[in-house]
């Protein structure tokens, strides 16, 4: 049968998403939703989330990767739709430590080590393929072709580094210091003196490159070190960032 194994497939159907590892057969597309966090690690359906205990003893919560791969198969499913294709879109999760200790709520979904997956795939084989052997080069290529770049997974998840491990507060666009001091509208920076109205704007957008959103006001706050909601609140709205949720604790994503 042939296959072909996609990584960091990017495309966009309602909106942009992103698939680890996509393993493309004539008889159906499997996608793997693929975490690389260490330690002790527990999945919950309600909330949905990913736990983890570090070796230290440290405790973390990340989004759970079941929820996301659910989300990433239905937007590939309409991907397929919109190119007027048939095939049958398939999840799992691949944890990419083997040994791994985890405890998941019941599901069907397949929680697999990197090991285990060409058994696997090859236990999806029914040998009845829906895409002659040109259709399946076809879909291929189109996929390479749809492929857009896409802003990189948070880097404290991918990555798995705690949140408080991160330096907090504004950095100087000119020498790079972090922890500029704001005085009325400007911020100092303690080191080269420079004055910038909009230094916070760019920790901001790293705060979106280190975390999953959605950002609230108070951790808005915390990273920037900022003390008035009020002040973080306009500067979010006026960077065009767009709310989620209600009042009490609201967000804002990109
Ligand atoms: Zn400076």
């Amino acid at each position: 049968m042939p296959t072909h194994i996609l990584n960091d497939v990017s495309l966009s159907s309602s909106t942009l998403f992103q698939i680890d590892t996509l393993i493309l057969t004539p008889e159906f597309a499997l996608i793997c939703e693929v975490k690389n966090i260490a330690g002790e690690l527990s999945i919950t359906e309600n909330p949905p989330q990913l736990l983890r205990i570090a070796e230290n003893g440290q405790f973390s919560g990340f989004p759970s990767p079941i929820a996301q791969l659910t989300n990433t198969c239905q937007l590939f499913e309409d991907w397929l739709t919109l190119q007027n294709i048939t095939l049958p879109v398939i999840g799992c999760v691949v944890l990419a430590y083997p040994k791994q200790r985890l405890s998941i709520f019941k599901t069907d979904v397949h929680v697999l080590f990197p090991s285990i997956i060409p058994q696997y795939v090859r236990s999806l084989y029914k040998g009845q393929p829906l895409l002659s052997c040109e259709e399946f080069e076809n879909l291929s290529k189109l996929l390479v072709k749809q492929h857009r770049p896409f802003s990189p997974k948070p880097i404290a998840s991918t990555y798995s580094i705690d949140p408080d491990n991160f330096l907090t507060g504004v950095a100087c666009p000119s020498c790079n210091l972090v922890g500029m001091i704001k005085s009325g509208r400007f911020w100092n920076c303690p080191r080269c003196k420079t004055r910038s109205t909009t230094a916070h704007q760019r920790s901001i957008q790293e705060w979106f490159l280190l975390f999953e959103g959605p950002l609230t006001n108070a951790e808005c706050r915390r990273f920037c070190r900022v003390q008035c909601s009020q002040f973080t609140r306009r500067t979010l709205l006026n960077m065009k960032l767009t709310p989620v949720g209600a009042t009490k604790n609201r967000g804002y994503v990109k």
